[in-house]
Parts: structure tokens; sequence; C-alpha cells
């Protein structure tokens, strides 16, 4: 969830992901246009890295309601004239082509950056060499494309539209800081500063502080962004985002009654698990609890003995080498492991060239969160590192991102498995830290079907402002944390994302249990399950996470079935 370079998320996906602050965690980032965001909300020990990029998604994103001047400005989009000129096959390789050459760049570009090899992040001019990809006419011409590959023409074209206003932002969110006792922090550093704060007083100041430049030194350039988008997708012939994204085929309404069937099944569990760890490492309960309190209890200081930063590597290769991967033979995956200034403290996977050149960047600081972030992106790594080359650009590159973000949760959640800390890490309480990791999965996971049930309603507000309160009110009744209104802007992710974290974390409850099933507790030491983890990985992004499950276990991908891995992590 927040921004690196790149790992894949969406439709151009390379991803980044970078950590940052309280969000999932990885910085996806995805560039159709320019995008990259990023959702991350582990702990955040660390220090973010200078991320310019990573609001470009968010803002990108912001989407687009509609607005009835737009669309009397902008008359429906005539949908008959796609069967009569449906692009041919040449101009869809021609696109594809330059789609892929387009990605490739700008992800070398956040590579370079994100690693400290250069310290300007130029994106500028990659977007002026392929400026076709971001024109108005691309994205109605490939209406009658793959669905992949109109939505990413879609998405460029929207977030070319707002790429000043994403590095304004970028900009801004750089020149901030906050004066407080003690010195001076920088804007992005604050939740990171939150993370590592142990008086209370203090995070509260930090907090305040933090939400004020927000309203008034980012929110006014979000909203604008937020309008231009509202005007344009209206252009593409849709009456706002969410409805446009349903034309893509995003099940954003049955998605939407799972999340809601979720809050209500795991409220109390949330109200009294989510108090338990409160009190536990914070000596607060839940209903005294504040959101700037999150990034703390997420931190978990006193695990930093049991995740130390030198065996994180060797505790991924040997994981690897048990499933029949060897890391450091692999051609196609660069391990970037110099120290170096610049370089993004958070491990990121940026797959430059699918599978040809995949960045797995590693800075190791040690941590739960940091262990977390690297297999994480392991996961992105060894999926790219393993997507057979002769499939189209779309399956490589653009895709169902559940897919591969699955495949990062599965081995990001090896992390609290209990079976493989037995194995791989000499921890005491592995029960402990297994019902720590459920209490931190059913905390996002609430967050994200909040989330999720605001965007909806957000990209179909004829006034975005007026979203304000909602915002507050959906995220309040979820977490039990009174949420922070200033947030209704930042907080979104574009594209409709979070149906991607959503439904990874689903995929990997079901394929956890399956691999459990066919291989035993430890599936993730048998060479067996390896064999069949690269069959599927060999696919990339072509099935959906819906299709993919389908196929290997005959089941319905359901987000129930993460309320059923958190309950057994807590009775662990
Ligand atoms: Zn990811």
């Amino acid at each position: 969830m927040h921004e690196a370079p790149v790992v894949a998320d969406d439709p151009l996906e390379g991803a980044l992901e970078v950590g940052d602050e309280d969000r999932v965690d990885l910085l996806v980032d995805r560039h159709s246009g320019g995008r990259v965001r990023h959702v991350d909300e582990h702990g955040g020990s660390l220090p973010a890295p200078d991320r310019p990029a990573h609001r470009f998604g968010d803002v990108d994103e912001l989407g687009v309601a509609r607005g009835r001047e737009a669309e009397l400005l902008h008359p429906a989009y005539p949908t008959d004239r796609v069967a009569s000129e449906a692009p041919t096959s040449r101009e869809l390789d021609d696109f594809r082509q330059q789609a892929d050459r387009f990605i490739a760049a700008v992800d070398e570009e956040y590579y370079l950056h994100f690693a400290g090899h250069k310290p300007t992040l130029e994106l500028e001019a990659i977007y002026a060499d392929f400026e076709e990809l971001t024109r108005v006419e691309t994205a109605r011409r490939l209406e009658g494309a793959p669905t992949e590959l109109w939505r990413f023409a879609c998405e460029s074209y929207l977030g070319g539209l707002t790429r000043s206003h994403q590095e304004r932002l970028a900009q801004v969110e750089t020149e901030l800081e906050v004066t407080i006792a003690g010195g001076q922090i920088p804007y992005r550093m604050l939740r990171v500063a939150l993370a590592n704060e142990p008086d209370r007083a203090r995070r509260e100041r930090l907090e305040l502080a933090r939400l004020e430049l927000l309203d008034e030194r980012l929110n006014p350039l979000y909203m604008e962004a937020a309008l231009i988008d509202r005007e344009a997708v209206a252009s593409l012939g849709a009456p706002n985002y969410y409805e446009l994204y349903k034309r893509f085929g995003f099940g954003l309404d049955e998605l939407a009654s799972q999340c809601t069937a979720l809050l209500d099944e795991t409220e109390s569990l949330w109200v009294k698990a989510g108090d338990r760890l409160f009190r536990e490492r914070l000596g607060i309960g839940l209903a005294d609890a504040r959101p700037f309190d999150v990034p703390r209890l997420l931190r978990a200081p006193e695990l930093d003995v049991s995740y130390r930063p030198e065996q994180m590597l060797p505790a991924l290769e040997a994981t690897l080498t048990d499933l029949g991967i060897d890391l450091r033979s692999q051609k196609n995956v660069h391990l970037d492991l110099e120290q170096r200034p610049g370089k993004s403290p958070r491990a990121f996977c940026a797959a430059i060239e699918v599978p040809a050149k995949v960045m797995l960047v590693i800075q190791p600081i040690g941590g739960h969160d940091d262990w977390e972030a690297l297999f994480h992106e392991a996961g992105h790594t060894e999926h790219f590192a393993h997507t057979s080359e002769d499939l189209p650009m779309e399956a490589k590159r653009l895709g169902d991102m559940a897919v591969t973000e699955g495949w990062a949760m599965l081995m990001q959640h090896l992390v609290d498995e209990p079976a493989w800390l037995t194995r791989r890490l000499d921890v005491p309480q592995v029960a402990k830290i297994a019902n720590a990791g459920a209490v931190s999965l059913l905390y996002f996971v609430r967050r994200y079907s909040a989330k999720l049930l605001y965007e909806i309603e957000f990209f179909q507000s004829d006034d975005p402002a007026s979203m304000r309160p909602r915002y507050a009110e959906l995220l309040t009744e979820a977490l039990k944390l009174p949420a922070n209104p200033e947030s209704y802007l930042d907080d979104i992710d574009g594209s409709f994302y979070v149906t991607g974290y959503l439904r990874s974390w689903a995929f990997e409850a079901q394929l956890r249990d399956f691999l459990r099933g066919e291989f035993g507790n430890d599936w993730f030491a048998r060479r067996s399950a390896g064999d069949l983890l690269r069959e599927l990985w060999s696919l990339g992004q072509q099935p959906t996470a819906e299709a993919l499950l389908a196929d290997v276990t005959g089941a319905r991908l359901e987000l129930a079935s993460v309320g059923d891995r958190i309950r057994e992590g807590l009775a662990a």
C-alpha cells in the first residue's frame, strides 16, 4: 500500500510499494497517467522514503464523480460507434507496445530514485514521450478493446489531467514541516514520528499539527483535482467514476455488500480484540484510543528483538529455498542490497520488465513491519519474475491487482504464521504474535471495508465537499475510533484500488486454507507447494483472483473467509 517504486498495481502498474505511514504499506503505484498509489498501513517505524511519487496515484484517482455541468458539456459518448469502429488488432498491438515501454520507463525511474541511485524523480520527460497514451481520443478509441487496455487508457487520460496537481501536492508535502518541542519534523515523517513516539500527549500534538497542514495546504489541491476528474469522467461517457469502474467489470456493489456483512459480523470481535491489544501495548482501552495511537499500536517495538535486521534476508532466502527457489541465482531478479543515501528504508519491488527484470530493493532496518514489507515485496517479486513472457502485455502488467497483492499477502502473512515462526525464527511467543497479527488484519479489513463503502458514495455524490462528515461517520463506525474528517480526500485510493486489497485478503485466506489442506500446515516448506505456486505465478495477471481461486480450489472468493482466518489467529 503506500509508494515506492514499483510493484504492481494497477493498470499500469508498476507498483511501488514503499512504506509509509499508516497505510498498508505498500506503495503500489500504478502509474497510469502517473499514479502511484499507496496504501500502506503498517506501523511505520521506518523513516518514510522521500516519495514525491506517492501522491500521484492518490490524486489522480481521486476520481470523479459527476457534475451536472460536466454532463451538459460532454454529452454521453455515443457507445454505438464502438461496434462500427472497434480498434484494429494493429492499433491494439501498437497501444500495447507503447504502454509497455511507458510503464517500463516509469518503473525504472521510480527504481532509480527510490533505490537512491538518482536524487530526483523525473517523470515529465517520460510523459512527454508517451503523450499519445494520455489523450482522451485514445481512451475513447479503446472502448471496444480488451477491458484492461481500455481501463489503462482511461486511467492514463485521467491521471494526465491532474499531473500538475500531483506534482504540486508532492512539492507541498516535501516543503511542509511541523515545529514541536525538540525540533522540526517534515510532514512526510509525521506518521513515522507517531509510530515511534511513546508519549501520548506528544502524539496528539503531532497529529493535530499534521491535520492542520493537511486541511489548509493539501486539501484545496485534492479538491481541485477531484473536480477535474469528475468532469473528465463525463467525457469518457460515464455518469461518474463509480459507474465507469462498473463498466470496467469491477463488482463494486457485490463487494460492498460483503463488506457490510463482514463489518457486522466482526464488530464485537473488533471491540473485544482491539480493546485487548490497545490495553496490552499502550495501556489504554479502545474507547479511549484515537487515530494517532494506531501507528504506535502497530509499531510494536517489543518485537524488535525477534525480528532482527540481519536475519531478514536469510529468512527470506531460506523460505524461498524450501519452495524450490534460489533467490540469488534468479537471473531476472535483481537484489539491490547496498546501502546508499536516499535509498528507501522500506523494501520495494519494481517490475521494470516482466518477467525479465524485476528489482527487489532492500535496506534492512528490522522490526515486525519491516519484515512484513520485505516478505510482501518478495511475493510481488516472485510473481512477476515467474510470469510467462508469452502473455500479452495486459496480462503481465495490468490485470486484476488482487492477484499480485494476494501473492504478496501470502508471503507477508508468513511473518505471523505460527508454523513458519516455529521453523524459521526463534521467538518465544508464537501464539501472541499470531494473535496480534489477527487483530492487525481485522483492523485493516474493517478499515478498507469502510473505505470502499465511503468511496462508492463519494464518487456518486454531486458535491464532494459534502462528503467530509460522511467519511468520519463511516470510518468511526467501523473502527470505533473517532476518524479525522480532514482525511476525507487524501484517504481515497484511486482506481478503487481498495478492492484489490480487500479481495487479496480473501484470496490469501482461501488459498492458505487450500495449501494447508493439500500440503500440511508447513506447506511453505514443501517443494511441491512451490511447484504449484510457480505454475500459478506463470499465469501473471491474466486470470482474476476469482477465476484463479475457482480453478485451483473450486471455491468462490469470499470476504467472509477473512473473518474465519482472523478468528483462527485470535484463537492461537
Ligand atoms: Zn503489494
